[in-house]
This record gives structure tokens, sequence and C-alpha cells, in this order.
């Protein structure tokens, strides 16, 4: 599920595992990733848009061709492919269309084919900017290859996505923020973080094992997406995921050896977001006056995120303050904001932007 409440789409994943894919990246396996083997053909896309759409309520439906490299494979079969979903489209049956694929197999004529079919948007699989490490990755592309792309979608006119993997071999963290600034100067539409899990049958999965790969624990995997996360927001890129989606292959130890996979990574990411922006004001605001009355307000929207998952967040807070807050829903305050409140004055913290203002002082 998209996890702003602003951006509501529903989608219908068209999986082509592998297909188009020249190189096979050290960390990627579609097949246990995606739990599917195979290409469908026209008609099995034809079905899956009926089996997602028919007799459901109206929705914006994208029909999404995932887990491949879309643009790399034989341009008859991309067609045969949208064939199907642009006729859902012209129907209205669906809303739009999207691909992911390779930075490295975008070119004019490519998009020319997109657009014919009616697709708006293509999702890069970036995943550093670091040339280092995306050559111990093995992707076969550099940085400078993710800049055209971006450069030519967004002459074609396409919403741009870009697809980022924290805690990659050979990633620390000047690494991480390097490629988090160049993301921000790219400036994407929308962006998913996937902090590196080691997938059973993967090339990672062979050097975790014979210790040439220290896996992400769960925690430096939140600290990273969560650092990226708020980066990109505060420059209006909007992140649509956090961490890979839950399926059956994912949640079976067999499949996932290591690495950050949890199926809250989103929820986890934003309770630190918001946590480490909630007690930067506490700081300063009760150092000033520590006993004062304090309340805490947010939307009721916004509870679990600034409660933090399992109410860690009031947790954390009784500990190192030593008392006890007022934390109250209140939908005047807008989505994606903290609010707090004490004798001395109202603040206001934009969680997206990473900003505080002063909403009043009082004497
Ligand atoms: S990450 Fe993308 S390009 Fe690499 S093997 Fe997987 S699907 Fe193919």
């Amino acid at each position: 599920m998209m996890e702003k409440e602003r951006l509501r789409t529903s989608i219908i994943p068209i999986f082509i595992p592998h297909i188009g894919c020249p190189y096979r990246c050290v960390f990627c396996n579609q097949w246990r990733i995606t739990g599917h083997e195979g290409v469908p053909d026209a008609s099995e896309v034809s079905n899956l848009i009926d089996t997602y759409t028919r007799g459901v309520e109206k929705r914006h439906w994208e029909a999404a061709f995932y887990g491949g490299s879309f643009t790399a494979i034989p341009g008859s079969l991309q067609e045969s492919l949208l064939e199907p979903a642009y006729e859902a489209l012209q129907e209205g049956r669906i809303d739009a269309i999207r691909c992911s694929t390779r930075p490295d197999c975008i070119t004019g004529p490519i998009l020319e084919r997109l657009q014919r079919y009616g697709m708006t948007t293509v999702e890069l699989g970036v995943q550093s900017m670091d040339d280092v490490v995306l050559e111990r990755a093995r992707r076969g592309h550099t940085a400078a290859q993710v800049k055209d792309a971006t450069a030519l979608l967004r002459q074609y006119g396409f919403t741009v996505g870009h697809q980022l993997m924290p805690g990659l071999p050979g990633e620390d963290w000047q690494s991480l923020i390097r490629t988090t600034d160049a993301i921000c100067r790219l400036k994407p539409d929308i962006a998913r973080i996937y902090p590196v899990v080691v997938i059973a049958g993967t090339e990672l999965a062979d050097s975790w094992q014979n210790g040439e790969y220290q896996a992400l624990t769960i925690h430096e995997g939140v600290q990273r997406a969560a650092y990226m996360k708020q980066q990109f927001l505060s420059k209006g890129i909007q992140v649509i995921r956090t961490g890979l989606q839950a399926t059956e292959n994912l949640d079976d130890p067999a499949q996932v050896l290591a690495g950050a996979y949890t199926p809250a990574m989103g929820e986890m990411v934003d309770t630190r977001r918001y946590q480490l922006q909630l007690f930067r004001v506490l700081d300063q605001i009760l150092s000033a006056c520590p006993g004062q009355t304090c309340v805490i307000s947010y939307n009721r929207r916004d509870t679990s995120r600034v409660r933090g998952i399992r109410n860690v967040t009031v947790h954390r807070s009784r500990l190192r303050y030593g008392r006890e807050f007022l934390w109250k829903e209140d939908d005047a305050v807008p989505l994606y904001h903290i609010q707090v409140k004490t004798d001395g004055g109202t603040w206001l913290i934009d969680t997206d932007r990473g900003r505080c203002s002063i909403i009043e002082i009082n004497d």
C-alpha cells in the first residue's frame, strides 16, 4: 500500500521476473522476491487487469510492469504486453500504465514506444549513485547513466521514479549521503527505498555466507532509510514505499537469510523520522523551561507516526525527559505535522520539510 494518503493509487502488478535483464545484480532474485516465474502473455495481462478491476468500486488503477527490465526486452514483446493494458486504458478500466527498468535502457525511440501505448511513469532501478557500489553490485551501469536517463524521461514528459537500495556492498555513510544528495539534485517525482535484504540464491547470499559482506541489521536499515526519506521529502520528492512488500516468500526464513527485512519497515522509518524531530524540539523547549505542562497534538491520521510503532516514542519520551506529556489527537493540526504547546508558547513541526516554526510565544 502507498505510504502517503495523498497518493491513493491501486497497483495491478504484472511481474516479468528478470525478463530483459542483461546482467544478474548480486542482490537480486526476482523469482523469490515476487513469487512469480515466467513471462505472462497478452491474454494473462488482460485477465489480470480484469481480475483486479471487475466489480470493484472505482479507484485510480495503474497497471505496472515490475520485476524485470521492461525497456530492455525485445520491442515486439513489449508491444504485445502493452497492447491489453493500453486497451484497458482507452476503455477507462485503468487510469495509467507504468514500468520499472534499468537506467541504461532508456533512449528516445524506446520512450516514444512507451508513449504510443499510454505509459506515463517510468521507475528506474538506481540503487546507488556511487560508481564503486554500482560496480560491486554488478549493476552494469553508472551514476552518469542515471542522470542521462532521468533527463531524457523528463524531456519526454514522463513521471520519473527512482528506486534506491541503502546497504549494498561498499556503501558506508559517506557514500549514502553522496547518493542521497545526488538524488535530491536530480529530483525524481517519486522514490522507493529498499534497504538491502540477503535473499537465498543470490551472489550476495554467497558473500554473506563466506563473511565478505556484512548484512544490515534492521536498526541500521531503518537509520539509513529514514535519513534518505527525510532528505527526499524535504526536497519535495514523494517516497511511495520504504522496505520490500511482505510476501509469503519473504516471510520464509529459508528465503530471507539476513539484512533489513521487516514488514514494519515503513512504520519504523516514520517512527524514527518523527521521533528525531520531536525530541530535537522538546530538547530545546524543555532545556529553557523544564517544568512546564506540555501537550503534543497531531492529526488522527498521524497517530501511529507520532506515538511511534507500539508507542515507542511515548515510552522513550518518559525515559529521556523523566516526565509525562499529554498526547492528543487534534484534527485541526495538519497531517504530517506535530504541534507542541507549553505554558510558554506553541510550536509546529512540519515533518516532511524537517522544519519547526513558532506559532505563539506567551509572555
Ligand atoms: S535488480 Fe533489476 S536489473 Fe538487476 S537483476 Fe534484478 S530485475 Fe534485473
